[in-house]
């Protein structure tokens, strides 16, 4: 056993000691084809020579300064560089160390704003069932796992809780997803009048659902329609893109797919391909302006804000994203991922669904295709995938057990956008054994 506080108290997971391009090696030797980036995190790989000489760099000329006496040019460049590539009317840039602060500064930025236009009564959010937004308290409440919530939800924000967009179970027969995207909006719609349309700050979302609900990619239309709805009542729209942004989807942003634009949205992960610890949430003038005018500063901070080697990470990250072409390459390759996907599991009977976009894949489990039913949770299948794949060299991202409206069991693929096309093939060989393994195993 280690000191360190793990997750699971029971169990000490491999000692990872080194790393490079697609491959972590740990204290025994043994070599891992990483194909989640640990959780969507590595967008780079590992040892990116450019990122290091960035951050090596930062550390000599000016490691740390607090926000409260400075800004540093460092945190400048990136948030202008953030700003040149970001959503329309996105004016500035929070600079934290992770997803979780990042979500809980929207919420809080948008909770702020609505007292700064004379609109305090605005208390309660609106978020969706199968979503994870965070740990922390706030991104906790809006976050979809029920389980997750229960021993804290006493002590959480408001927030109600809705249907993701999850056409493989939800669509129905009789609607096309068009209809069924504009069906979800006019559940939205009705939740916020049900709530008082005056009393709610915000819609919250991840623009592609990540962990939690195995990559679920909205229908088109799905979220201009939310956004016409938000208008309507006033409510701010939040998306999380924290993992499924910075390029993750083939293009910066995965909002841009859907052609809509939040008030705020959140980012991590990606944005320092794990190199570095750092989010941010992105602000629409309105929000930034209502603060400036009103008392002038947002309620807010950590001592960890901005930091210039995290900035200094996250900028070069950003420059060999653009330099590299990887955006095109994610789009490019994602297809080429897809179709390799559909070639070895499409016609595998424990495989209901494969769905996604660029670099960001899940493929749902079920023990029988036709009625779609899912495994027994007790027969723990994404936990054994994890575990099997391991044991073959591969790194990817089980999660599920039917759990609180979580059907079934789902593999999440998020492999670095530098992996080749014989590192997609070899992801898509060993966790083809993986799922052949263990569903053999669970449908005995
Ligand atoms: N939001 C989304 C969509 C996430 O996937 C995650 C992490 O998985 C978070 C927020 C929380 O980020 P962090 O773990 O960096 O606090």
């Amino acid at each position: 056993m280690t000191r360190v506080f793990h997750r699971h108290l029971r169990s000490t997971p491999p000692v990872a000691v080194s790393a490079a391009g697609m491959r972590i090696y740990d204290a025994a030797g043994r070599s891992y084809l990483d194909a989640s980036g640990g959780a969507a995190v590595s967008s780079l790989g590992h040892g990116h020579p450019d990122v290091i000489a960035a951050m090596h760099a930062q550390i000599d000329r000016l490691p740390y300064a607090h926000t409260s006496f400075f800004t540093s040019e460092t945190a400048e460049r990136l948030a202008d560089e953030l700003i040149r590539t970001a959503p329309e009317g996105m004016s500035h840039v929070y600079l934290v160390s992770g997803g979780s602060e990042a979500v809980e500064s929207a919420l809080k930025m948008a909770r702020q704003y609505f007292v700064e236009i004379g609109q305090p009564q605005r208390t309660h959010f609106i978020a969706r069932r199968q979503s994870y937004h965070g740990n922390t308290l706030g991104a906790l409440a809006v976050g979809g796992n029920e389980w997750r919530r229960a021993p804290f939800a006493p002590i959480l924000v408001a927030a109600t809780h809705l249907a993701p967009c999850y056409p493989y179970r939800e669509q129905r027969a009789d609607e096309t997803p068009e209809q069924y995207g504009l069906r979800l909006a006019a559940e939205l719609d009705a939740a916020i009048v049900a709530q008082g349309a005056d009393s709610v700050i915000a819609f919250v979302a991840e623009t592609v659902g990540g962990a939690t609900a195995g990559v679920l990619t909205p229908v088109p239309g799905y979220f201009k329609a939310v956004r016409e709805v938000c208008d309507k009542h006033g409510v701010l729209l939040i998306l999380d893109e924290v993992m499924c942004g910075m390029g993750r989807t083939g293009t910066l942003y995965a909002s841009e797919q859907e052609d809509v634009v939040p008030d705020l949205v959140t980012i991590a992960k990606g944005l320092g391909g794990g190199y570095q610890p750092i989010g941010a949430v992105l602000a629409q003038r309105k929000i930034v302006d209502a603060m400036s005018k009103g008392s002038g500063f947002f309620q807010h901070g950590h001592t960890y804000l901005g930091h210039p080697v995290a900035c200094a990470a996250a900028l070069a990250v950003q420059n060999v994203i653009h330099r590299d072409g990887l955006l095109e390459k994610v789009r490019a390759d994602g297809r080429a991922l897809g179709a390799m996907l559909r070639v070895a599991l499409g016609g595998h009977p424990n495989v209901g669904d494969i769905r996604g976009r660029g670099f960001f894949w899940g493929i749902e489990l079920v023990a029988d295709r036709a009625s779609k039913r899912p495994f027994a949770p007790a027969l723990k299948v994404n936990a054994t995938i994890k575990k099997d794949a391991m044991a073959r060299g591969l790194l990817c991202y089980p999660f599920g057990g039917t759990v609180d409206g979580v059907h079934g069991d789902h593999v999440l693929l998020a492999p670095p956008f530098i992996a080749s096309r014989e590192d997609l093939q070899e992801i898509t060989r060993l966790l083809t054994a993986s799922i052949d393994a263990v569903t053999q195993a669970a449908s005995v």
